[in-house]
């Protein structure tokens, strides 16, 4: 199992939520304060810490898809 991570611009205000919460894979524009994903597929190990950022986001701009590698 894999995660796939998307966020949408469009949508986000900048409140900075996700980076507070995971600066390893979020991170926010210097110029608009947009968000910025740093890593699109990020370890297992930080599943948890990624669906806090998806919960902890106002504008649901934050989407994490689990994969399954069915091999
Ligand atoms: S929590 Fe949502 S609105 Fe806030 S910076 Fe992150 S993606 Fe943008």
């Amino acid at each position: 199992m894999s995660m796939r991570v998307t966020v949408n611009r469009e949508l986000c205000v900048g409140s900075g939520n996700c980076v507070a919460t995971l600066q390893e894979v979020f991170d926010q524009d210097d110029r608009d304060g947009l968000v910025w994903l740093r890593v699109a597929e990020p370890p297992e190990s930080l599943r948890e810490l990624v669906e806090k950022a998806v919960q902890l986001c106002p504008v649901g701009a934050i989407e994490a898809e689990r994969r399954t590698t069915a091999r």
